[in-house]
């Protein structure tokens, strides 16, 4: 174990982490520089040496830890780690009876309590993310702890925070039995192929479960619909089952036409009949324009960051510009799902983009629905960021 370090929080934001703020941030702390070893236990105080909480050092995008309790007696060890694994598998456990969905988040990070760490459930088999060099530090509690509360067929890891890209290597395996992949899991009782081995995307986004059951009970049938940004064709997936007419999916990435094939199939569904589109949305939306072709329901779920090889799509600048795109093809009447995992604003923003993307269209909308992150993907009030998934179903107005 690495020695303990202690820091010292400035003044303002004493209350801030004395009320159960997680995650660690340079402006809030006045000696941050000794903690440099990743791993580090950190001892948190304020400026007369009172304790404040206790938790690790890790560099995470702009954070450099997170705090793992607030219990000055209570030491970071394979019974804490234990306890944490054991209260979040028991919050969890709807999702491990249930019929016919086997593949939903164990451990969402900070909202466990357990910042910097995810684990997912795929039918039997589990998937660790390490997001820091300091939570993989813990590794082994971690593993250990997994291992002492769960059957298993498998535990896979990625290290998220290994930007050389050695991740994707076959040491993604950990411990069990090594799968042959894909392995076919089920949600809501759609299959769908998820490949543990290929890097950090397995096929499937477990946190819009809920938009994608919505998609399919309620809005695709009698639809045409057009899904961007599709990926391996979920939401398509969901919408033909739904019933709708036909579904059009477009990507960029090579990857998704076979991808979404595979989905297809999985379902019995035969592909001929629908579109998948290999191709960058931007380009797609000009030639629907061109050929004017229109949609009744339309899925946007950019990411956050995109590099093609013509511009770069950052969903805080450019969100607005592509519903303006996405309002010219649909239908009046029409529905557009519109979608953000970006972290850096919150839904008020999100929804000033689509007020002003139909101000400047000249056209009135909807608001029908919301959506936020799934139950599984837990998160607490103290870190509302951590509260990143933002959907709203949009009906344009004739
Ligand atoms: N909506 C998907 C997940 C999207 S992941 C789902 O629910 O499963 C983001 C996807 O956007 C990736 O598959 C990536 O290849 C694609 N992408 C990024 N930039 C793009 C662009 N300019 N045009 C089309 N697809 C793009």
């Amino acid at each position: 174990m690495k020695r303990e370090v202690t820091l010292t929080v400035k003044g303002k934001f004493v209350n801030k982490y004395k009320s159960g703020y997680p995650l660690l941030f340079k402006d809030a702390i006045m000696n941050l520089n000794d903690a440099t070893e990743e791993g580090s236990l950190l001892r948190l105080v304020d400026g007369k040496n009172q304790f404040i909480a206790k938790g690790y050092f890790g560099k995470q995008n702009k954070g450099y830890g997170w705090i793992l309790s607030k219990n000055e007696n209570e030491p970071i060890d394979q019974k804490f780690f234990l306890n944490k694994l054991r209260e979040a598998i028991n919050f969890r456990s709807s999702f491990y009876n249930s019929p016919d969905t086997n593949a939903f988040r164990v451990v969402n990070g900070e909202g466990d309590g357990l910042g910097g760490l995810t684990i997912d459930y795929f039918d039997g088999y589990y998937l660790i993310n390490w997001y820091s060099k300091g939570i993989y530090h813990f590794r082994e509690l971690i593993i250990n702890a997994l291992k002492e509360l769960v059957s298993f067929k498998a535990i896979y890891q990625k290290k998220r925070f290994d930007v050389s890209g050695k991740y994707i290597e076959e040491d993604d395996f950990v411990a069990g039995e090594r799968g042959t992949f894909p392995i076919t899991v089920k949600e809501n009782g759609v299959n769908f192929a998820v490949y543990l081995n290929e890097g950090a995307m397995v096929g499937v986004f477990l946190d819009q479960r809920e938009v994608r059951k919505r998609i399919r009970d309620v809005y695709a049938k009698g639809k045409n619909v057009l899904n961007t940004f599709s990926y391996t064709g979920a939401f398509s997936v969901f919408a033909a089952l739904g019933g709708a007419i036909k579904t059009t999916s477009v990507d960029l990435a090579n990857r998704s036409l076979n991808k979404t094939i595979e989905q297809f199939r999985l379902n019995g569904l035969n592909e001929d009949s629908q579109a998948i589109i290999v191709e960058d949305v931007f380009n797609y939306f000009k030639y629907a324009v061109k050929k004017q072709l229109t949609f009744d329901l339309v899925i946007l779920d950019p990411p956050s960051f995109a590099r093609s090889k013509k511009m770069v799509f950052s969903a805080e600048k450019d969100y607005k510009n592509l519903l303006k795109e996405v309002i010219s093809i649909t239908e009046d009447d029409g529905m557009i799902v519109a979608s953000t995992n970006c972290s850096s604003f919150n839904m008020t923003k999100f929804k000033s983009f689509i007020d002003q993307a139909f101000k400047e269209s000249n056209r009135n909308y909807q608001l029908v629905e919301e959506f936020s992150l799934p139950k599984d993907f837990k998160t607490i009030k103290e870190f509302p960021e951590g509260r990143y998934l933002k959907v709203v179903f949009i009906k344009k107005l004739p």
